[in-house]
C-alpha cells in the first residue's frame, strides 16, 4: 500500500486486544479513543483492557513460554527476520501511522521505521549467538559449565514518543532469547504496536508469544501482572517517576528489571570545536522528534569564546523551520503530544527568561489548532533555572556559557540524570577526558545522534538500569546458569 490514504490505513489497524493469537475485545467491552495531536480529532477507537484482560494476556504468555523457549534459535530468529522484511515492504504505512497518532514529521517517521526495524534484524542475528562456557575449575577436580536460559514471561511497557522503535527494541531481544511477552504500549500511541503485532503474526509468530494490552488504566492493569509470581521480568521505557514506582513494585516479586528512563542531556561545545559540525549536531540532537526524545539535548553548554557565534548560527537555522502537521511537505516541527507538553515547555521558557535568560527566537505556543510550540532558542540561562533540571521534551534550545573544562564538566554532571552526553571538540585528549568524566551511559563525540540497534543503549544514575540493543541487549532477557560436574578423567 505505497499510496495508502489515512482513512484506508486506519481501517487496516486492529482495534482489539491481541491475546493468545486472537484479536479480542476487552472483557467488559470498554473502549478508548486515539487522537491526532495535529488536529485534535479522534482517529480510532480501540479496546480498553481491564485487570482481567491483563491476567488473560499473562496466562497466554505463560502457556506459550516452554514451547517458545524450546523453539530452535534459528526458527525464532527467522520470525524476526521475516518481520523485518515485511516492515520494509510496509514502511509507508508504519511511517504514516506514527505521524497520525504521535505527530512527528513524516520524514522522521521514516527514520524511525528504519531504526525500529533494525532491532528486528539485529536480534534475528543474535538469536543464534547465545553461547556459554566450559572450563576446568582451578582445583582441577571438576568442570564448570556456564549456560544461558530465557528469563521467562516478560511485561514490556513502552512510551508514546517512539511508538515503533520502543516496541521492537524490547520485543525483538525478548523473542530472540526465547521469552514470551505481554506488551502494553502508551495509551496515547497504541496503534503502531497493534499494527506491528499484525505484521509479526504474518512473520510466523506462534500464538501466545506476544500479547498486546491497550489500556487507559496502565497502573491498574500492570499492577496485578507485576505482582503475579509467573512473571519473571519487567522492561520499562518512560519517565523516571513511573520507573521508580515500578522498581518498587518489582521488588515484591524480585523481578529482573530493565529501566530506560528520563534524560537531561548536556551538549558541550568547546572553543576548539568545528562550529559547522557542532551546529548541525545541535539541531539534530535538539529538534529530532520536536525535542520529545529521552536523548534530546537539554542543556547546550558552550564555551564563552564561541557562545555568541553558536547562538547566532542555531537561531538562523531555527527561524527557517516550518511548523505544521507532520504529513505536510517540508514540515520540520510537528505538534507536541498534548496540551500538557505545550504548557510544560512554555513554563520552563518563561521561568528561564524571568531569571535573566535572553530570548533569541520563539518562546510561545503557536496560535493554531493542535498542540504546537514555536521552535525556540534562549541564551545566557542562569543557574537555578528549572530548564537546567527538568526534561524539556519540546523544541527549546537553551544555551549556558562556560569558562573552562572544569566548569563544563561540573555543569554537565550537575543533574540526577545520566543517559547521553554530546561533546564537540577537535582536541582528541579532551574528547577522551570527557569519555572518562561525563556521567552518562552514552556519548556522541562530535556526533549529534547516537542511537543504533548494534550499540548498547541505556543510562546511569536516574536514567535507568540495563541496556537495549548491541550484544548486551539479549542478555537482559537471559539468565545465567552455572553447573559443576566431576572431572571426567578422575577414577
Ligand atoms: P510515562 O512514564 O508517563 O509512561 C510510559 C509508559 O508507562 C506508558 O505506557 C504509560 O501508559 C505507562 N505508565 C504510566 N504510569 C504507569 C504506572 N503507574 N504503572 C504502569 N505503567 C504506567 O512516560 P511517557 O510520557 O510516555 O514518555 C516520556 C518519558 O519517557 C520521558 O521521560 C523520556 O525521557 C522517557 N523515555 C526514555 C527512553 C529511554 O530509552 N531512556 C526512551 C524514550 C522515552
Amino acid at each position: 500500500m505505497a499510496h495508502v490514504t489515512e482513512a484506508e490505513l486506519l481501517q487496516h489497524v486492529p482495534n482489539e486486544l491481541y491475546i493468545n493469537g486472537e484479536w479480542v475485545p476487552a472483557i467488559d467491552g470498554k473502549t478508548l479513543t486515539v487522537h491526532d495531536p495535529a488536529t485534535g480529532k479522534v482517529i480510532k477507537t480501540i479496546a480498553d483492557a481491564g485487570v482481567a484482560d491483563g491476567l488473560a494476556a499473562l496466562d497466554a504468555a505463560v502457556a506459550a513460554q516452554d514451547a517458545w523457549a524450546a523453539t530452535p534459535p534459528r526458527v525464532r530468529g527467522e520470525v524476526l527476520r521475516r518481520s523485518f522484511e515485511l516492515l520494509q515492504e510496509r514502511k509507508h504505512e508504519f511511517a504514516l501511522l506514527m505521524t497520525l497518532e504521535m505527530g512527528k514529521p513524516l520524514a522522521e517517521a521514516y527514520g524511525e521505521v528504519a531504526y525500529g526495524g533494525e532491532f528486528l534484524r539485529w536480534f534475528s542475528e543474535e538469536a543464534v549467538r547465545i553461547t556459554g562456557r566450559y572450563g576446568t575449575n582451578p582445583e582441577g577436580t571438576g568442570r564448570m559449565i556456564v549456560s544461558q536460559h530465557p528469563v521467562g514471561p516478560c511485561l514490556l511497557i513502552t512510551p508514546w514518543n517512539f511508538p515503533l522503535a520502543m516496541a521492537t527494541r524490547k520485543i525483538a531481544p525478548a523473542l530472540a532469547a526465547g521469552c514470551t511477552v505481554v506488551i502494553k504500549p502508551a495509551e496515547l500511541t497504541p496503534l503502531t504496536t497493534l499494527y506491528l503485532v499484525k505484521l509479526l503474526e504474518e512473520g510466523g509468530l506462534p500464538a501466545g508469544v506476544v500479547n498486546v494490552l491497550t489500556t487507559s488504566t496502565s497502573a491498574d492493569v500492570s499492577g496485578p501482572i507485576i505482582a503475579d509470581k509467573r512473571l519473571r521480568k519487567l522492561s520499562f521505557t518512560g519517565s523516571t517517576a513511573v520507573g521508580q514506582k515500578l522498581i518498587q513494585q518489582s521488588a515484591q516479586n524480585v523481578l529482573r528489571t530493565s529501566m530506560e528512563l528520563g534524560g537531561n542531556a548536556p551538549f558541550l561545545v568547546f572553543g576548539d570545536a568545528d562550529l559547522d559540525r557542532a551546529v548541525e549536531g545541535a539541531l539534530a540532537a535538539k529538534f529530532r522528534n520536536v525535542g520529545q526524545a529521552c536523548t534530546a539535548a537539554n542543556r547546550f553548554i558552550v564555551q564563552a569564546s564561541v557562545a555568541d557565534e553558536f547562538a547566532r548560527r542555531v537561531t538562523d537555522a531555527v527561524t527557517g523551520f516550518t511548523v505544521g502537521r507532520g504529513t505536510e511537505a517540508g514540515v520540520k516541527i510537528g505538534p507536541l503530544i498534548n496540551e500538557d507538553a505545550v504548557a510544560k515547555a512554555d513554563t520552563l521558557v518563561q521561568d528561564a527568561l524571568g531569571r535573566g535568560a535572553t530570548l533569541l527566537t520563539g518562546g510561545h505556543a503557536v496560535d493554531r489548532v493542535g498542540t504546537f510550540y514555536e521552535p525556540t532558542v534562549i541564551s545566557g540561562v542562569q543557574p537555578g533555572s528549572d530548564i537546567l533540571r527538568e526534561e524539556i521534551f519540546g523544541p527549546v534550545l537553551s544555551i549556558i556559557p562556560f569558562d573552562d573544562e572544569e566548569d563544563a564538566v561540573r555543569i554537565a554532571n550537575d543533574t540526577e540524570f545520566g543517559l547521553v552526553s554530546y561533546v564537540y571538540t577537535q582536541d582528541l585528549a579532551r574528547g577522551q577526558r570527557m569519555i572518562e568524566r561525563l556521567q552518562t551511559g552514552m556519548m556522541g563525540l562530535n556526533m549529534g545522534v547516537v542511537s543504533n540497534a548494534a550499540a548498547p543503549f541505556g543510562g546511569v544514575k536516574h536514567s535507568g538500569l540495563g541496556r537495549e540493543g548491541g550484544t548486551e541487549g539479549i542478555h537482559e532477557y537471559l539468565s545465567t546458569k552455572y553447573t559443576l560436574t566431576p572431572d571426567p578423567f578422575a577414577a
